[in-house]
């Protein structure tokens, strides 16, 4: 059998002596790049430097070693096509058959505290990335080793068969592509990174495709989980990552993933809002001609749940707002802005996060310029859920009304403010609201019964009536039981997606109790 020929040119040196030995023994030919072949040859192996193979020195301080047809052609060469062989023999290039590389260190080298820019830049590998795409291209013929760790399976091969299976060369091929893939993409965050100032912001989203670490946070859900925040490299204008932190404790990670479901909520009112969040779902919302009346609605909704709640204003926060909002205990304050009066109230108070966010500018037309996701990803067991995010915004004119009853026009507004809110309660959502403020929020239940049921006992808790109330549901009844438990609690109206088998029967339970109900057509479920 023809004398096998292998280029070993590694930065990790580990196993490469032995692997190189191993090979010697079998009777392969040893090529190797200059610190690598002074390792072997310090082992008392035969072994040809690339540069006495290709007659070309290394040179520009190691920039160039291994970028040399006589090391392309000898590792892409198909050894099925004639064309290929007779080229290769006419320009005196040699085979290569096996080929072993790793990277130079560019993770570890950005890893290291006070890595420079140069620093960075020097180990950006390139020879060696071009060797082993030429090889996992050409993995019919040419076996390429990235990882010491395969070092063992493919000696075991050769021993016993003079050669690699197409099974191992292809695999092999494939972890190759693999582990560039991965290497390209972290010189690609890192070098996002140091050309991220801010003045990239209105980079269409469609270039998000690295994400950058914002910062380690102390721990994840539980104090047990570790957990880090990562930011699109170009956020939407107005998204909770291009918050700044003015005052208070670090956020944690329960806080940050509550602010983005408060600011998500509060960004969608174009009148002053407030909006009160308490384990990802609203226990307030309200809509008033200032943050301070908004934010006493808001409250009322729920006053014991608001206890170490997250809240967001849509307008700036001023004097009147900070101090009523400075009466109970809250874990994260958001605004666009808040007044002088507003910090000097908030300084004494330390742990208080304000978070000052940028509202995106009106009339935005692609969910970015709107300052939210394109995209929805969430993890499965070994899996990713991808889909595009809930952008879904109703108008008036989407509305069908279904009962014999018509909705007046405070109806309606009190309807579309339900159903703004109920896209931001988990399902199964019920919103009971009326002049402009959330009455009862039943959220997260696994029937849309209880939901139901408990957003009237909520209302009942906070002693608010709902005798006349608008309600959302964020899918449709399936029974006609669950408008029912509307109607009992004194629901006047009813908005909902409509859909259900059985939507004749519930249509006809809303006539009978004296509801004006609208379908929308959509539902929002957010689990
Ligand atoms: P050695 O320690 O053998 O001198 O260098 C091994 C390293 O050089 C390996 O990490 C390999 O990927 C890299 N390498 C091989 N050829 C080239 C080249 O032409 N240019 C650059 N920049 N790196 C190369």
């Amino acid at each position: 059998m023809a004398q096998l020929t292998a280029l070993i040119s590694v930065s990790d040196k580990t196993g490469i002596v032995e692997f190189a030995q191993a090979l010697h023994a079998l009777n392969v030919r040893l090529l190797s790049t200059g610190g690598t072949a002074k390792l072997l040859a310090d082992a008392g192996l035969p072994v040809t430097e690339v540069a006495q193979h290709t007659g070309f020195p290394e040179m520009l301080d190691g920039r160039v070693k291994t970028l040399h047809p006589k090391i392309h052609g000898g590792l892409l060469a198909r050894r099925d096509l004639p064309e290929h062989v007779s080229a290769i023999q006419q320009h005196g290039i040699d085979t290569i058959d096996i080929l072993a590389v790793n990277l130079y260190p560019f993770e570890a080298t950005v890893a290291k505290p006070g890595c420079t820019l140069e620093d960075a830049i020097e180990n950006i590998d390139i020879g060696g990335p071009a060797m082993v795409r030429s090889a996992a291209k050409n993995w019919k013929d040419v076996t390429v080793l990235t990882d010491a760790s395969q070092y063992a399976q493919v000696l075991e091969e050769l021993k016993a068969h003079g050669k690699t299976s197409d099974k191992t060369r292809f695999a092999a091929s494939v972890a190759a592509f693999n582990r560039i893939a991965q290497y390209d993409a972290a010189i690609s965050n890192y070098l996002s990174a140091r050309l991220d100032d801010g003045s990239l912001a209105e980079f269409p989203a469609q270039l998000n495709s690295s994400f950058i670490k914002v910062q380690d946070l102390r721990y994840g859900e539980n104090s047990h989980q570790s957990a880090a925040l990562y930011r699109d490299l170009y956020p939407a204008p107005g998204s909770l990552v291009t918050g700044k932190q003015l005052q208070g404790k670090e956020l944690s990670y329960n806080n940050i993933a509550d602010a983005d479901a408060a600011w998500e909520c509060v960004k969608s009112f174009d009148v002053p809002a407030c909006v009160i969040i308490k384990h990802a779902n609203p226990c307030g919302v309200a809509v008033a001609a200032n943050a301070a009346e908004a934010y006493a609605k808001a409250f009322k909704t729920d006053p014991t749940s608001a206890f170490g709640g997250i809240i967001a204003f849509n307008r700036e926060v001023d004097g009147a707002a900070a101090q009523l909002v400075a009466k109970q205990f809250v874990e994260v304050l958001m605004a666009p802005s808040f007044s002088a009066e507003a910090r000097e109230i908030f300084a004494s108070k330390v742990n208080v996060r304000l978070l000052q966010i940028e509202l995106p500018a009106a009339g935005g037309k692609t969910p970015f310029e709107q300052g939210r996701n394109a995209q929805d990803v969430k993890r499965v067991g070994s899996g990713l859920l991808v889909q595009t995010a809930d952008n879904h915004f109703l108008t008036k004119a989407d509305l069908k009304v279904v009962t014999s009853l018509q909705p007046s026009a405070q109806q309606l507004d009190d309807l579309m403010f339900a159903w703004t809110v109920a896209q931001y309660v988990k399902s199964n959502a019920i919103v009971f609201c009326g002049g402009g403020m959330t009455l009862g929020v039943g959220a997260g239940q696994m029937s849309r019964i209880d939901s139901a049921r408990i957003a009237s006992i909520k209302a009942e808790n906070a002693g608010l009536t709902l005798q006349g109330s608008a309600v959302a549901s964020d899918a449709f009844f399936p029974f006609r039981d669950g408008l029912d438990v509307l109607a009992d609690a004194g629901a006047s109206c009813v908005i909902q997606p409509g859909g259900s088998m059985r939507d004749e029967e519930v249509i006809a339970a809303a006539n009978e109790r004296g509801i004006a109900m609208v379908f929308t057509g959509v539902r929002h479920f957010r689990h």
